[in-house]
Parts: C-alpha cells; structure tokens; sequence
C-alpha cells in the first residue's frame, strides 16, 4: 500500500520531528514548567499537521507492509533470517484476514513513527505503547496486548525497587533502549540529571550488554524482552515491583484508512481467540 499526492508530507514530516525530539530527547523531558510549556508547542504543531495529513491519499497495492524492530523478544525477533514472534504473526494473521501479501522490515525502533508517517510502511508493529505524545504524530489500532516496564539489575543489587534509582543523591547509571517509553519515563523522572544518569541504546540487547559488562547499574525495559534477556545473561535479575503498566498498539499515518481495516480484522481475531493463542504461544506457555 503507497501513500501518493503526499503533497503536504513536508509539513507532516516537520511535525514529526518535532514530536519525536520532544519524545527522545531527555532535555525536551524535565519535569519544570518552562520544558512543559514547550512540550506543549509541540503538540500544538502535531495537531496542526493532523489537520493538513487528512488530505493525504493511500492507495491500496495489496502488500500490508509493517515496519518493526525485531530485537525485542518474543514480540519480534530472528529465528535463523525470519523474523518471528508476536507481532509477526498477528501482522501475518491481519494481512491474511485483508487478503493482502505480508511483509516485514526491521529498520530501527526510532525510526518506525516517521516511516508510517512518510508512507514508506503501512503500519508500525514493535510492541509500541500508546503514548499521549506518539497520539500526536500517528493514529493507534485498539490495544493487542498490554506492556510493562521492568528494571533488570545485578544479581545481588542494592537497587530494590524505582525508588532506589529515584532517591535524593542517588547516582546509580540506567541504560534504555532509545526512545523507548523506558528512556522517555526515567528521563523525565531523573529530570535535570538524566543527561548523566541515562545511557540510550539502540537495542534492549545492547543495553542489557552494557549492564552486563558493569556500565550501567540498571535496565529499564520492556518485561517480556527483560525475560528473555535475563534468561539468556547469568548473573541478571528482573526487579519484583513494575515501573509502568502501558497498552501496546500498532501505529499508522494520521488519517490512513487503513487503520479502520485492521481494527475490524484484529478485533476478529481477538474474539476468535486467534490473538490470545498467538501471545500463548510465545508467553504464557513459555
Ligand atoms: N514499549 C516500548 C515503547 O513503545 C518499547 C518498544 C520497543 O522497544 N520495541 O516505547
């Protein structure tokens, strides 16, 4: 499916720099009031591209190209060179139902929003949460699965629980993975000292690599990939007290129609129970 006449796409894409700099950028993050009311011309120029992105038009070319990151297990990763999991298969599953031709791309998890915004891919599929930020950039499918944010630490840690990290005079370094709801939660709550407490990777597995290696003292990530990374690292545990619960979704160009098809198709497969055995499948009966 092309996206053609992308006439007004330079103001789309203006926006979504906007919104995604005020999304990764730890700066564009703290908790005071002069970066709120920035965030907030932010939002504003979003909502003004929304308008100007509705005289978009999407042309149908029956492949449902989905854009993801595939190093976040078991939502998307490689087995040998196929990319699996998850969202592989409930994006295969909505193509079936669309009687569209499927195809995967792995590109980088920052890069996802302004690809689906450019019309390069149909929809966004990486385990992405709906964030009232990302709502300004791209339209979401309902929920298909809920998230946690997890934080992984050495075993044997003297970080129990956020509140250590959090705590007045606290030094401890967290590695993320870049633009992730796990960088942009931690940034904003470490606020001014984010800059030097905060270490952005581009994969959960770097970063998970970089607290292994003793550059960090803790990872903020995602819960089922902090299970799969821990389970493949010694010496790692996942904290008992969760972060953050958070909805994921797929994203889609603000206005795309598309997005109306594959509610219909995901809501079908959630109420034939196709949804819940994939997730089974690659979770609970893990
Ligand atoms: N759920 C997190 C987010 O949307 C992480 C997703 C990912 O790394 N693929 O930011």
């Amino acid at each position: 499916m092309k996206k053609i006449l992308a006439f007004v796409l330079a103001i789309a894409m203006i926006a979504s720099v906007a919104a995604l700099s005020a999304c990764s950028k730890k700066d564009d993050t703290k908790k005071t009031e002069e970066t709120k009311a920035d965030t907030n011309v932010d939002i504003a120029k979003g909502e003004t591209a929304a308008v100007e992105t509705q005289a978009l038009e999407f042309e149908d070319d029956g492949v449902l190209t989905m854009a993801t990151n595939a190093y976040f297990p078991p939502y998307e990763f490689y087995d040998g060179d196929t990319i699996v999991g998850i969202d592989a298969e409930i994006g295969k599953a909505i193509a079936d139902k669309l009687g569209m031709e499927f195809k995967i791309e792995d590109i980088e998890f920052d890069a996802i929003i302004t690809g689906v915004q450019s019309g390069k891919f149909d929809m966004g599929m990486a385990g992405m949460t709906v964030t009232e930020e990302r709502l300004q950039s791209v339209d979401f499918s309902d929920s298909y699965a809920t998230g946690i944010q997890s934080i992984i630490v050495p075993e044997g840690s003297p970080i129990k629980s956020i509140d250590d990290i959090l705590k007045p005079g606290a030094s401890y370094k967290v590695g993320v993975q870049l633009a992730t709801t796990g960088d942009i939660y931690i940034s904003d709550d470490l606020g001014d000292e984010a800059t030097s407490r905060v270490e952005e990777y581009q994969t959960g597995n770097d970063a998970v690599a970089a607290l292994s290696a003793g550059k960090v003292d803790a990872v903020i990530i995602d819960n089922e990939p902090a299970k799969s990374y821990v389970a493949a690292t010694s010496g790692l545990v996942i904290l008992d007290t969760e972060y953050v619960t958070e909805d994921y979704a797929i994203c889609f160009a603000k206005g795309n129609p598309l997005k109306d098809k594959v509610n219909t198709a995901l809501n079908e497969l959630i109420k034939d129970g196709t949804v819940k055995t994939i997730i089974d499948k690659y979770i609970s009966a893990k």
